[in-house]
């Protein structure tokens, strides 16, 4: 019994990974035209295959997708909006004019931006920047990942991932967490499909979003408000293989889906 149980779990060799995760300390206000990569490589030192991973707001910040809420003048669907949630309608334009698809506006914008995220107010945030300034994501994620990661190589000679992380909302629990908004130097998902179980059933459906898990321990070591700590390196991970299509495409996506069918039939003329 205990035999057949154990069978493939004798044959397959395990992965063990002692990761190590360090806060890059010391990096000052991020301001339009700063060099991120070389601030984050000065103030520590990057071996072969670490994954740097960079909050999008300090990014963004770097290379001013920042907007100043009195240079924005708010349509009249950002100002309905602001009747129901309350909130700047100079704001919820900026909202709206970095969302590709807004999937429901109440009781906060839910909407898909450039890249395939999808976020709660479109990722755009009003905090660690300068009053009446907003932080937008950056307008091409994987783009930015890319950049930092050439970049680091320029800097270090090695070859170092990179993840662009935010802090994001999710459905159905409480609580945020960290996602990768963009990546560079590792496939998005860990591929199980085809593997065999412990028992050696063959999995069918298992995709580990593994950049995602990355991002959510590195926005943990990061911390939020005041912490200081927009850049972390994950040491020690065991490649991975798999693909990059973390978004789902609108037609496999049943929650979005679900979530555009109209609240109320349409009044029969
Ligand atoms: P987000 O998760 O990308 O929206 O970014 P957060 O606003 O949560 O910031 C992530 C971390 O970076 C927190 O520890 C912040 O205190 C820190 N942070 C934000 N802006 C700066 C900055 O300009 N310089 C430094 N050193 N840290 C920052
Ligand atoms: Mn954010
Ligand atoms: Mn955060």
């Amino acid at each position: 019994m205990g035999e057949k149980t154990y069978i493939s779990f004798r044959r397959t060799k395990a992965i063990h990974m002692n990761i190590t995760i360090l806060s890059v300390k010391g990096l000052p206000l991020i301001h339009a035209g700063d060099n991120l990569p070389a601030l984050i490589a000065e103030r520590c030192t990057l071996e072969e295959g670490d994954i740097v991973s960079i909050a999008s707001s300090v990014y963004s910040k770097s290379k001013g997708y920042t907007r100043k809420l009195t240079d924005i003048t708010p349509t009249a669907r950002a100002q309905r909006i602001a009747k129901m949630t309350g909130e700047d309608p100079r704001f919820l334009q900026s909202i709206l004019d970095a969302s590709k698809d807004v999937l429901i506006e109440f009781p906060f914008i839910l909407s898909e931006v450039a890249g395939g995220h999808i976020g709660v107010r479109a990722g755009v945030d009003q905090s660690n920047i300068e009053d009446e300034m907003v932080i937008l994501l950056p307008p091409d994620p994987m783009k930015a990942a890319d950049e930092v990661r050439d970049a680091l190589k320029k800097i270090t000679g090695k070859n170092i991932g990179v993840i662009i992380t935010d802090t994001c909302g999710r459905a159905f629990r409480r609580g945020q967490t960290g996602n990768a908004i963009g990546w560079s130097g590792m496939p998005a998902i860990r591929d199980f499909r085809g593997d065999k179980d412990l028992f050696g059933h063959v999995l069918k459906i298992t995709e580990e979003a593994v950049v995602d898990e990355i991002a959510g321990i590195a926005n943990f070591v990061m911390g939020e408000s005041h912490n200081g700590v927009p850049a972390v390196v994950v040491r020690g991970c065991e490649r991975w293989s798999g693909h990059d299509s973390l978004y789902f495409n609108k037609k496999e996506d049943f929650i979005r889906r679900a979530l555009t069918v109209r609240a109320k039939p349409k009044k029969k003329e």
